[in-house]
C-alpha cells in the first residue's frame, strides 16, 4: 500500500507524526504548529481514531448521569491550527525499521514520531472481567455505563424478587476513578429512582477494593473520601480481592459474592495491546521506556509521553502515576524537544512539578491534597471544577499561543 503521507530520511524536513490526540499528543501538536512558522519544510501530522479530543477527567460525570457525552468530546476541528495535518483513523502497528506508523488508512512514514497513545482498562486476567464489566476510558464507554444503569433500574421496577441485586451498581477499583464514579453515582440514583417506579433509597451503589481507597494518598485524604462515600451511602468494601466476574457477581477470593445490576471495572490500566506487540522496550503494565528526554531508549527517533511513557519519579524511584496533569507536562518536554531539534539546541531533561491531588466525591465535594494541605468537601469539588475549566479554556488558548512563552 502507497504511504498516505511521505517523509524525506534526511534533512530536519520531513514529517513529524504524533500519534494520539488525548492529553499528550494534542498538547504536542498545538505547542509545536505555531513554532512550525519558520520551518515550513516540515510537516506536521496528528493521528487519532476519534475526530474529537476526550476531556477524560470528566468522565464519571457522563458515566453517573450528571453531564451529556458530548460535552467532553472537543471537535479537533475547532482546536487545530491549519499548520496540523489531521488524519482520522485507526493505528493498528509499527514498522520500526521503516519507519512508518501503520493504520487502516494506510502507512504513515515519519522523522519523527511522537507516542501518545494513552492507556486500556486493565482486567489482570481476572476471569469473566473483561466480558462482564463496564469500562470508563472513553465518552463512549462512560455513556454505555449511564445507559446500562438506566436499564438495570427499570428491570428492577419490573422484578421485586430480584429488585434489590437489579438496582445495585457495583464498581471494581477504589483509585480515582472508581472513587470518583461511585461518588456521583450514589448522589443521583436516588434523584432518578422515582423515574422508574423506585424508591429513592432502593438504588445502591457498591464500591470494591483489593487494599484501601486511594492507594498511596495521605491517611487524612483516605478518611475524608471515606467519610463523604459513607454520607452518601456508598457501601465501601476495601481488602475485598476479585477473583472472578461470573453471571452471578463478583467472586472475591474469600469466596463471598458481591451481587449487582451493573458492574464497572476501574481498577487499573495497561499499555494498548498493540504497543505490547511491538519490538518497543516496555516495562510495568507495558509502559515504553524512555530516556530523560522522553525518546525511547535506543530509538532516540521517536518520542513517548502521557501513560504510555515510563518514567521513573526520583523521588520515589517508581514509575509516574498515569495521570492527565502529568501527560500535559510530558507533552510539553516533547514539544520542546522537538523544537530544540530543529534549531540544533540542547534536549531538555523532563522534570515532574507535582500540583497535587484532587479527587471529586459525588457532584458537590471532594478531597484534595495540594501543597501539603488536605482539604475535604465544597472546597475541594470548587478545586476540581476550577482545574477542569482552566484545562478548556488552555486548549483554546494555545491555538493561538505565542511561541516566545514556549
Ligand atoms: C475516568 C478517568 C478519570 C480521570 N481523572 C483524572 C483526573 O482527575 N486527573 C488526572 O490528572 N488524571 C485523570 N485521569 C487520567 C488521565 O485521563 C490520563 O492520565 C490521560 O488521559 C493520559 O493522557 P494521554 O495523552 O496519555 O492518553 P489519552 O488522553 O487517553 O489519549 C490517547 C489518545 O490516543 C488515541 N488512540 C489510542 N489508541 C489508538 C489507536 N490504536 N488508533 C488511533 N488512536 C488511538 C485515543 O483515541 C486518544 O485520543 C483519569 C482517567 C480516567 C479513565
Amino acid at each position: 500500500m502507497d504511504d498516505v503521507v511521505n517523509a524525506p530520511t534526511a534533512g530536519s524536513g520531513g514529517q513529524i507524526v504524533v500519534a494520539g490526540a488525548g492529553y499528550a499528543g494534542l498538547h504536542v501538536a498545538l505547542r509545536l504548529s505555531t513554532r512550525l512558522r519558520d520551518h515550513p519544510e516540515v510537516e506536521l501530522t496528528l493521528v487519532d481514531r476519534h475526530d474529537y479530543h476526550q476531556v477524560i477527567t470528566e468522565l464519571p460525570r457522563v458515566a453517573g448521569g450528571t453531564r451529556a457525552a458530548d460535552a467532553v468530546r472537543i471537535p479537533l476541528q475547532d482546536i487545530l491550527a491549519e499548520r496540523v495535518r489531521f488524519i482520522q483513523t485507526e493505528i493498528t502497528g509499527f514498522d520500526l525499521a521503516g519507519r512508518r506508523l501503520l493504520t487502516a488508512a494506510g502507512p504513515i512514514a515519519w522523522r519523527r514520531l511522537v507516542l501518545a497513545l494513552g492507556s486500556r482498562p486493565n482486567d489482570f486476567d481476572i476471569p469473566g472481567l473483561a466480558q462482564r464489566t463496564l469500562s470508563v476510558y472513553s465518552a463512549d464507554d462512560a455513556e454505555q455505563v449511564w445507559d446500562a444503569v438506566d436499564r438495570a433500574l427499570t428491570a428492577a421496577a419490573a422484578d421485586p424478587d430480584r429488585q434489590r441485586r437489579l438496582a445495585t451498581v457495583v464498581v471494581g477499583g477504589g483509585g480515582a476513578t472508581g472513587v470518583e464514579l461511585a461518588g456521583e453515582l450514589a448522589e443521583m440514583l436516588p434523584k432518578v429512582a422515582s423515574r422508574h417506579g423506585l424508591a429513592p433509597g432502593r438504588p445502591a451503589v457498591q464500591l470494591v477494593e483489593a487494599g484501601p481507597i486511594l492507594a498511596g494518598s495521605s491517611p487524612q485524604l483516605i478518611d475524608k473520601a471515606a467519610g463523604i462515600l459513607s454520607d452518601l451511602g456508598v457501601q465501601v468494601r476495601t481488602n475485598a480481592v476479585v477473583a472472578a466476574a461470573t453471571e452471578e457477581g463478583f467472586r472475591l477470593t474469600d469466596g463471598q459474592l458481591v451481587e449487582g445490576g451493573v458492574f464497572v471495572w476501574a481498577g487499573g490500566v495497561k499499555a494498548p495491546e498493540l504497543v505490547a506487540d511491538s519490538e518497543l522496550p516496555t516495562g510495568h503494565n507495558g509502559r515504553v521506556k524512555v530516556d530523560r528526554y522522553l525518546r525511547v531508549l535506543d530509538r532516540p527517533e521517536i518520542y513517548v509521553a502521557g501513560d504510555l511513557a515510563s518514567v521513573t519519579d526520583p523521588r520515589t524511584g517508581h514509575a509516574l502515576p498515569p495521570l492527565a496533569q502529568i501527560a500535559l507536562e510530558e507533552g510539553e518536554t516533547v514539544a520542546r524537544n522537538l523544537d530544540a531539534e530543529l534549531e540544533s539546541s540542547p534536549l531538555e531533561a523532563f522534570t515532574f512539578h507535582d500540583k497535587g491531588f484532587v479527587v471529586s466525591v459525588g457532584p458537590r465535594r471532594g478531597v484534595a491534597d495540594v501543597a501539603g494541605v488536605t482539604t475535604g468537601g465544597r472546597l475541594a469539588h470548587l478545586l476540581k471544577d476550577a482545574i477542569e475549566w482552566e484545562y478548556r479554556q488552555s486548549v483554546r488558548h494555545l491555538r493561538g499561543w505565542d511561541p516566545v512563552a514556549m
